[in-house]
């Protein structure tokens, strides 16, 4: 049984648009959200947008490869 999750951006995110604070984004709890392309004020981990995983590390391409090699696997 497939569980299907759709992650698209609803807009709901320019609601908690980051504004720019230059190059210390990570540190005023602003994250990446990869799905809608924008940075936003959140403290949870999820998008509230679009449910993706929000990254709160700009170094984190090891970790993120191995989730593209799961993820190709289905
Ligand atoms: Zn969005
Ligand atoms: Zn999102």
């Amino acid at each position: 049984m497939f569980m299907l999750i759709i992650m698209t951006c609803k807009k709901i995110c320019l609601d908690h648009k980051a504004e720019n604070f230059g190059k210390n984004r990570y540190l005023n709890n602003q994250k990446r959200c990869q799905i809608c392309e924008i940075f936003i004020q959140w403290e949870g981990t999820w998008c509230p947008c679009c449910g993706h995983m929000l990254r709160t590390h700009p170094r984190n391409s090891k970790s993120r490869k191995k989730f593209d090699i799961l993820k190709s696997r289905h």
